[in-house]
């Protein structure tokens, strides 16, 4: 029998991204011995001098991270979101949401959500980790194996340094290395398309307003953020993707000011453009003994709403509470039984948005014949019935979802 010489831990984290650092974050105080492994840095894509990269984060996760002290180290390079826009090309209209139209608990927010940069989110999550002794992390470090074992997970690194804890957290996004070693295979519903992503600045100050246009190909996300520059990200299905991508700054400006419309005058300058492939995915196994994945590699969503990352900071805190909890009360993290709870109380949320995502990328990319006209009038009688819009919007702002309670 082989002896193993591990450095014994609590928690191993697999993926140093958004989720995988809140993850840590959330655990800062619970005197858990946490191991972040990262294989590096991804690389930030500049355009017009910002990440072209961003999120925006619904108001019950801005919560969240103020919360745990995340929000100061990021506020001042947040951009307020205080309404959205939402139409289709082939018809007049569209939905507009308001701040003022939304009460949390009779109280009003100032804003439905921010947009942020990634990288500036991932920096905020490592400020906040830097004061706290019980969270490391390795980075740049490759995984060369790992084992489960009855009572334990066993790691060992490419530099020969063996790690074991009783749980190994998988937030190493949607190509996951860890849920490969797993075995756990994946449910895909690939869109065939790409989301060119770029900033932009036009013409006209956007006064905080997201602005959505739904076209036969699918969205293009026109989204505030500081400077008065605007963030796209422009759903095409992949042979336009490629086109696109091959033209000049003039020749692509065109092409968005055409798609886009006069609504924030013209679009004058684009920079750097990045293009990602857009793909629906659920893992089949979220959690295995000794094995939880949580964010992109537990699942990933059409980017049409703007709500991956945001299921993934839930499944964090959810995680988190759930490892917390089983402290308190002696119970091993590790087990089944313990983590089925986590499952338990993220899938309602998860296939809920992931239908709602699947439902409005049919809706508003089919030609069917009559469609558009009942897309038209769809958008009338939501634009007109208080009730449904207020819904879509706490959708929207994450307000109706189930915010977990703050960790303690
Ligand atoms: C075009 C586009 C626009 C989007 N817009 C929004 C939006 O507005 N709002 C929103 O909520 N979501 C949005 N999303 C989704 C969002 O970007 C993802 O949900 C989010 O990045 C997932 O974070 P994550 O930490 O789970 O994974 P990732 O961001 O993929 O991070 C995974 C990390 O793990 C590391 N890693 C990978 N493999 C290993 C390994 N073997 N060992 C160690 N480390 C490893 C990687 O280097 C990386 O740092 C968008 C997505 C796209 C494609």
């Amino acid at each position: 029998m082989t002896q193993r010489i591990a450095e014994q831990v609590d928690v191993l984290v697999v993926g140093g991204g958004m989720v995988g650092l809140a993850f840590a974050c959330a655990l800062k105080d619970s005197g858990l011995h946490i191991v972040v492994i990262e294989r590096g840095e991804p690389p930030v894509f500049e355009s017009l001098g910002m990440d072209c990269r961003v999120s925006a984060i619904v108001l019950g996760n801005q919560q969240i991270l103020k919360g745990l002290g995340v929000w100061e180290h990021l506020q001042h390079d947040a951009e307020a979101m205080r309404s959205m826009k939402i139409w289709d090309n082939q018809n007049p209209g569209g939905i507009r949401f308001d701040v003022d139209e939304i009460a949390t608990g009779g109280s009003i927010p100032d804003v439905l959500g921010y947009l942020v940069q990634n990288s500036h989110l991932q920096q905020a999550l490592k400020k906040t980790l830097l004061a706290y002794d019980n969270v490391e992390m390795l980075c740049p470090a490759t995984i060369k194996t790992v084992e489960w074992l009855n009572d334990a997970v066993y790691i060992q690194l490419e530099d020969g340094h063996a790690l074991s804890a009783p749980l190994i957290v998988g937030a190493d996004g949607g190509r996951s290395w860890l849920r490969e070693q797993a075995d756990i295979g994946v449910y895909t519903r690939d869109y065939k398309q790409q989301g060119i992503v770029a900033n932009v600045r036009p013409m006209l100050p956007h006064h905080g307003t997201a602005f959505q246009r739904f076209t036969a190909s699918g969205p293009l996300a026109v989204l505030p953020m500081n400077d008065d520059l605007c963030s796209i990200v422009w759903s095409q299905f992949n042979d336009d993707v490629e086109r696109l991508m091959g033209l000049d700054d003039i020749g692509f400006l065109e092409e968005l000011n055409l798609t886009f419309g006069p609504v924030l005058g013209r679009i004058e300058e684009v920079g750097e453009r990045a293009a990602f492939a857009l793909k629906a995915q659920l893992a089949m196994h979220v959690v295995r003994p000794r094995l939880a994945l949580i964010g992109d590699a537990a699942h990933t969503i059409h980017p049409l709403a703007g709500l991956g990352v945001n299921l993934g900071l839930r499944d964090a805190m959810v995680l988190a509470q759930e490892i917390v909890d089983a402290k308190k009360y002696g119970e091993d993290w590790g087990e089944l039984s313990v983590l089925k709870r986590y499952m338990r109380l993220r899938m309602p949320d998860i296939l809920s948005v992931m239908g709602s995502m699947e439902g409005l990328h049919r809706i508003f990319t089919s030609q069917f014949p009559g469609l558009p006209t009942l897309r038209g009038l769809g958008m009338k009688a939501i634009g007109n019935a208080g009730v449904i819009k207020s819904l879509l919007m706490k959708n929207s702002t994450g307000l109706s979802l189930p915010v977990p309670k703050q960790i303690s």
